[in-house]
Order: structure tokens, then sequence, then C-alpha cells
């Protein structure tokens, strides 16, 4: 389990007090095996807590904020939390109840609406006491990821933590989970196509995530060993991918994969080299395949040919036939990637060129992109277009479908 420590106040970031709830933290799950992996100091203030949530969802499985449970305006945590995981408050009755009987025995202390935000917890969540105050902590997991919201003194906090939290944490069942990728497909057509199965997913859950060209689902599942997880993650899995033509567009499993990854592997297996040459990409597709270790048994050289005249040079294409086509075109982007898989003597050549952007060029609009492939005795080329991107968001997107384009003709062969 990834933990993430979330601090809220801006009292910390002047300096007005030490995050001690932190250290206290930390020292405690590691004393319980959990792993604390970051630890974030935020202050009171929406809309930087809102982005540290989003960069914490990504990155750990527990989520823990304390601070800003108060009664006061500057204490937002949880009415934060609650619009990021688009969720209601309700009151907890517990909680209330204690209000009641703390305000009841005061009669001289004014009790406002304010007070009452303290007994609230986020719908679905479950209720952690505080048996030395007033603001109730609570406990939720949404998407495969727990959050956890605890006041920030912390003669609330230790005890808290102590009696309630870590024997809810402790337990025999552990949080496994799965990434799936996926390339081609857009986040919201991939969540489209699997509406019914996100709808009545429990556990396992999926967390769908959108990157640069890509798309990612997350399946988590509890279960007491690795084997029971897998076997739940196979039913989950299976049924997403025979789900309409899901499977075309699932290339690999894992956080730290990427198709280059991918095409490099395959390659590396089936004992093929692989040659490049590029227009718009400039080399991008050439270095992706650089940076992996023993690249040189798979790839020996290529070319970045960014001018008419260079594609002619380099690689003996005939200026006028160059002109004639025109440089982003089927006809250019077949005979990079033949002459390119001649000129190194490469079992596969891929070739890149269209227009990156801002201008348009030949009349192409901005995201015109032909990629050819040329093995020993086939060339055919595919014309893509990447709209709405910026000039480097088309260059590594027109490199992922290079890439794609390679796995896919490395599953034919
Ligand atoms: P309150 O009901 O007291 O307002 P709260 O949950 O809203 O509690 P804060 O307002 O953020 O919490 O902080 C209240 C006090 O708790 C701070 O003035 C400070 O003394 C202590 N405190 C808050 N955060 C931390 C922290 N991270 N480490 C140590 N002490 C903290
Ligand atoms: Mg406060």
């Amino acid at each position: 389990m990834k933990a993430e420590i979330i601090a809220v106040g801006t009292e910390i970031l002047t300096g007005q007090i030490v995050n001690t709830n932190a250290q206290f933290l930390s020292e405690k799950f590691a004393e319980n095996g959990i792993d604390v992996y970051f630890q974030t100091a935020v202050g009171d203030n929406e809309e930087r807590l809102l982005s540290v949530l989003s960069i914490a969802k990504k990155r750990s499985d527990l989520i823990v904020l304390c601070g800003g449970l108060g009664p006061t305006e500057d204490d937002l945590t949880k009415q934060v939390l609650a619009k990021f995981l688009k969720k209601s408050l309700i009151v907890n009755q517990e909680a209330m109840t204690k209000l009641d009987a703390f305000f009841a025995n005061r009669p001289n202390s004014s009790r406002t609406a304010n007070n009452d935000r303290q007994a609230q917890i986020i719908e679905g969540a479950k209720a952690i006491q505080n048996p030395t105050g007033l603001a109730v902590g609570s406990m939720i997991e949404v998407d495969g990821v727990t959050y956890v919201v605890l006041p920030g003194p912390p003669s609330e906090l230790k005890p808290m933590v102590n009696q309630f939290l870590l024997p809810l944490l402790k337990s025999d069942t552990k949080l496994y989970s799965r990434v799936l990728r996926f390339f081609g497909i857009g986040e919201s057509r991939l969540v489209t196509e699997l509406a019914d199965i996100i709808t009545h997913q429990t556990d396992p859950t999926i967390a769908p995530y959108a990157k640069v060209g890509e798309v990612t689902l997350r399946l988590s599942t509890k279960a007491n060993n690795q084997e029971e997880a897998k076997q739940k993650l196979d039913v989950l899995e299976t049924e997403i991918l025979s789900t309409s033509n899901l499977k075309t567009y699932h290339y690999g499993y894992g956080d730290e994969n990427s198709l280059a990854a991918v095409v490099f592997e395959s390659l590396r297996q089936k004992k093929k080299t692989m040659t490049a040459a590029e227009s718009l990409t400039a080399g991008l597709f050439q270095s992706q395949l650089a940076d992996f270790s023993g690249s040189s048994f798979v790839f020996k050289g290529g070319f970045v040919t960014y001018s008419l005249e260079e594609k002619s040079r380099m690689l003996g294409i005939p200026l006028d036939e160059l002109k004639k086509n025109g440089v982003v075109s089927a006809f250019t982007a077949e005979k990079m990637a033949e002459n390119s898989r001649r000129l190194t003597d490469s079992d596969f050549a891929v070739s890149l060129t269209g227009v990156a952007g801002p201008d348009t060029l030949e009349g192409q609009p901005v995201g015109t992109v032909f990629i050819g492939l040329a093995t020993k005795d086939s060339v055919f080329s595919q014309k893509i277009m990447i709209g709405g991107r910026s000039r480097s968001d088309i260059r590594h997107i027109a490199t992922m479908h290079a890439f794609n384009i390679v796995r896919q003709a490395l599953l034919k062969h």
C-alpha cells in the first residue's frame, strides 16, 4: 500500500507550526507495514488542495488528510474532498449527539451553524470518532483509493489514529491492482463502452486515467493473497476486453510500460531489427528505441530527414518525385520507409512525415501525419489526423502511432 500524508493549513506553510502530524503518522504507518511515499503540505485553499488531491490520487492508494476540520470558514478540508469525490456531506449522528451534549453543558457558549459542520462526514464514508474533540474524522474508498480525514490538533489526531485508524487499516486483505494500457481510443469512449461494467463495479473496481495519447484502466481488488486477486482480476479483464472491440486497443500492462517498450521487447524476442526515417518527429522514435538496454541488437541506425532536400539526398528519393507528390503524402512516407529499410538492411522500417504545426504545410491541416511501414516484402502507409494538439503533443502522439503500427505488424508476423 502506497500512502501519502497531506497536511492542510496555511500556518504550516508560513512556518508558524511544525508539521508534527506528518511525522507522527509516518512513524505509526511504518510500524504497521504501511509505506508512506509522499508527505505534502498545502494551505487552506480550495484550488490548491484540489490540485494536490488529483496528484495524490494518481500515485497513492491511501491518502490521509489532516487539519481543517474545525468550525471556522478557513477549515475546508472535508468540503473540498467532498467536491473532489463528487459526493455530498451528511450528518454523522454519533458526532452530532456529542456536539449537542457539549453545548447543553455550556449554556454560555453560543452555537453557530458552522459548529454543526464538525459533525459531518462525506456520504458513504465510515466515521472515525474523536474521543478528545468535536470534529469527527472519516474514511472512504473511491476508485480503489482510500481517503482519510483527521483533525489538526495533535491531541485529537493521535488518539484517533491509535484507537481507530490503525485497527481499520490493519487487515489481512490487501489491495491488489493491475493496469491495462490502451492506445488509439479516447478516455471518454473507453468509459462509454464500459459504462455498464463501471456502474456495477464494487470489487474489483475500475479507475480510468488519461495521459497524452493513451488511456489506462487500473483494476483493483481486495484479496487475501496474490492467487485470489489474480483470479478476480482475470475475470474482470476478460469481461473488459471482450466488450466491443476493446481488445484491439489494448497493448500492454503495468504502470511503467509504454508502446515503445512493448515493441522493443517483441523485436528483441523475435530477433528482428528496426530502423526509422523521421521528418516531423526528428528522431523521437529512434531515441525511444535506444532508451532500452540491449537496443543495439534491434536498432542499427536510422535517418532524420527534415527537409525535402535531405529526404532526397539521404534516402535517395528523386527530388522531382518528392515535389510532385508532396512531402506530406503516402508516396513520401512509403518511399522513406522502403529506402531506409534497404539502406540499413533492417527487417522493419517505419517513417513519419507530417505537419506538426502551428502552420499548415502544402495545404494539409496541422496534425496530418503519414506513417509508412516497410518489411522485406511489403510497404504500406497510414494517414493519421491528430487534431487540436500542441506541436509537442503532435510529435509525441505521432511517435506512439508509429510504434503502434509496428506493434500490429509484429502481431501478424
Ligand atoms: P480546529 O477545530 O482546532 O480548528 P482543525 O482540524 O480545523 O482544528 P487546523 O485549524 O488546521 O485544524 O489546526 C488547528 C491546530 O492544530 C493548529 O493551530 C495547530 O496547533 C495544530 N495542527 C494543525 N495541523 C498540524 C500539523 N500538521 N502538525 C502539528 N500540528 C498541527
Ligand atoms: Mg481550524
